[in-house]
C-alpha cells in the first residue's frame, strides 16, 4: 500500500500526536502511524509531570480540557533530607505550577481529539526504516499488523518514534550521539492508597533516594534508588514498603495493594543531529533525561511546539529558516534540561562508594538551594519549565 501525505509522523506517543494536532490547526494534513494498538497506547503508565507551559498549549489548541478538570495543579515539591523537609514554593517564587495529570490520559485526550478530527491515525503499523532522506520526498517503509507492506512518502518525514527509533538512522547515520548512563535506577511501584503527602517529595536519605508521587485519590506511585538490575520479584510487599519507608523519615506512608512494579533505568542522551534534509527527530527519539526532573515528555512537548512552527514557513511559505534553524533552536532547551535532570539526580541519589566527604557536600548543596532565594528559583524556574516561547522569566 503507498500513501502520500504532507508530514509521515512515525509514533502516536505525546510527541507523534501533539504535532499532528498542531499542524492540523495550521491547515497542514498528516499521517501517523504506531506500532502499539490504541488500547495500549491509552493505558501504559509513564510521567505524571506537566510543566505549566505543556498544559497551556494542550488547552489553548483545544487538545484537552480534562487537564485542568482532572488533573491536580501543584505548586511546590517538597526536598527532604537529614529527616527535615524543605517547600520549594514555585508559585510564590516564580508565579508558575506544574499539573499532576498522567501521560496517558494526555494520549487519551490526543488520540480522541485526532480521530473526532478525521486524522489518519493508524495502528499496528511498524515502521522498519526511513529512506531517502536526503530528498524533498523521503518515505517510511513500515509493514501492518498482516505483514503487509505500507509505504508513506511525504515532504517531511518525523519520526517521533521513542528511544528506539529507526528513524534517528536515518537523521544521525552511525554518529549516534553524546551519551551518559549512571549507576543506579528507580524501583517504581503503582499502588492502591490514598495519598501520602499533597504534593511530591524528593527524598535524599543516606540507604538512598525515595520519591513519594501521586497519580489519583486511589492510586499513588512512588520510587526507590535501586541497583540497575534490580529484580523486580526479588521483594516482598512487606519489605517494598519497608525500604520505601526507611527513606522518608517523618512522613508515615499509606500503604495499600502494590499492584505494579517496574525497573526504570538512568540515562541521558542528546543525539548528535535532529534533522537531515526532510527528516526531523523530536522527542525521546532525539533525547532523552533521567526521570529525576520531570523533563521527558514536556520536552517532547517542546520539540513539536517549535517544529510546528518551522513546518507551517517550510509548507505555507516556502521559507525554510526555522526548519534550517531548528536543530540548533531546540537544543537550547535540551541541553538546559539535560543539565537540570543531571543536576536533580545527582543531588539527590547516592552514588555507588560515596564516601563521608561525598555524604557531607551533597547536604551542603541541597542546604545551599533550600537557604538561598536564588537556589529556590533555579529549581521553581527549570521545574516549572521555561516558556515555550523562549521568553525569559527574570524578563
Ligand atoms: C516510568 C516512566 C516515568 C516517566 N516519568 C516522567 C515524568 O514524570 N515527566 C516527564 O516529563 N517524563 C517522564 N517520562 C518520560 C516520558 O514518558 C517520555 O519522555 C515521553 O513518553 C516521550 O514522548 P515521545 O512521544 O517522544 O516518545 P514515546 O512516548 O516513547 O512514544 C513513541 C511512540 O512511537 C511508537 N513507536 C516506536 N517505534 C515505532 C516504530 N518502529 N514504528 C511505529 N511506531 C513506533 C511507540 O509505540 C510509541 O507509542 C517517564 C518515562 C517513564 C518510562
Amino acid at each position: 500500500m503507498s500513501v502520500r501525505t504532507r508530514v509521515a509522523i512515525i509514533g502516536a506517543g505525546p510527541a507523534g500526536l501533539l504535532l499532528s494536532h498542531l499542524l492540523d490547526r495550521q491547515g497542514i494534513e498528516s499521517v501517523v502511524i504506531d506500532a502499539r494498538g490504541r488500547e495500549e497506547i491509552e493505558t501504559t503508565i509513564r510521567a505524571g509531570i506537566l510543566e505549566q507551559g505543556t498544559v497551556e498549549i494542550l488547552t489553548e489548541t483545544g487538545a484537552s480540557d480534562r487537564v485542568r478538570t482532572a488533573g491536580q495543579r501543584h505548586e511546590g515539591i517538597e526536598l527532604r533530607f537529614e529527616g527535615e523537609g524543605h517547600r520549594v514554593d514555585f508559585a510564590g517564587t516564580v508565579g508558575r505550577a506544574v499539573w499532576l495529570y498522567p501521560q496517558h490520559e494526555v494520549l487519551k485526550d490526543l488520540v480522541a481529539a485526532r480521530l473526532a478530527a478525521g486524522q489518519d491515525l493508524r495502528f499496528h503499523v511498524t515502521a522498519e526504516r526511513v529512506e531517502d532522506a536526503g530528498t524533498d520526498r523521503p518515505r517510511i517503509i513500515a509493514k501492518d499488523a498482516d505483514g503487509h507492506r505500507v509505504e508513506i512518502e511525504a515532504e517531511v518525514v518525523v519520526g517521533a518514534d521513542g528511544s528506539r527509533s529507526v528513524a534517528r538512522e536515518a537523521v544521525t547515520g552511525s554518529y549516534g550521539g553524546y551519551f551518559r548512563e549512571y549507576p543506579f535506577a528507580w524501583f517504581g511501584i503503582l499502588c492502591e492508597a490514598p495519598p501520602s503527602a499533597g504534593e511530591l517529595i524528593y527524598s535524599n536519605s543516606p540507604d538512598g533516594f525515595a520519591l513519594i508521587s501521586q497519580r489519583s485519590p486511589e492510586v499513588q506511585r512512588m520510587y526507590f534508588q535501586c541497583d540497575p538490575d534490580a529484580d523486580t520479584g526479588a521483594y516482598s510487599e512487606a519489605q517494598l514498603w519497608d525500604i520505601l519507608q526507611s527513606r522518608v523519615p517523618g512522613t508515615t506512608l499509606k500503604e495499600g495493594r502494590i499492584f505494579q512494579r517496574d525497573v526504570l533505568r538512568f540515562r541521558s542522551f542528546v543525539a548528535h543531529e535532529m534533522r537531515r534534509g526532510r527528516v526531523v527527530i523530536v522527542g525521546d527519539a532525539a533525547h532523552t533525561v533521567p526521570p529525576t526532573g520531570a523533563k521527558g515528555m514536556n520536552l517532547a512537548v517542546a520539540d513539536v511546539v517549535l517544529l510546528t512552527d518551522a513546518l507551517r514557513a517550510l509548507l505555507h511559505d516556502g521559507d525554510e529558516t526555522l526548519f534550517d534553524a531548528f536543530p540548533d533552536t531546540a537544543r537550547e532547551r535540551i541541553w538546559k534540561a539535560q543539565h537540570f535532570s543531571w543536576w536533580m539526580t545527582n543531588m539527590l541519589h547516592l552514588q555507588p562508594g560515596a564516601g563521608d566527604f561525598d555524604r557531607l557536600r551533597q547536604i551542603g548543596e541541597l542546604r545551599t538551594v533550600v537557604e538561598s532565594g536564588a537556589g529556590r528559583a533555579y529549581l521553581a524556574e527549570a521545574y516549572t519549565g521555561w516558556p515555550l516561547d523562549g521568553a525569559r522569566l527574570d524578563g
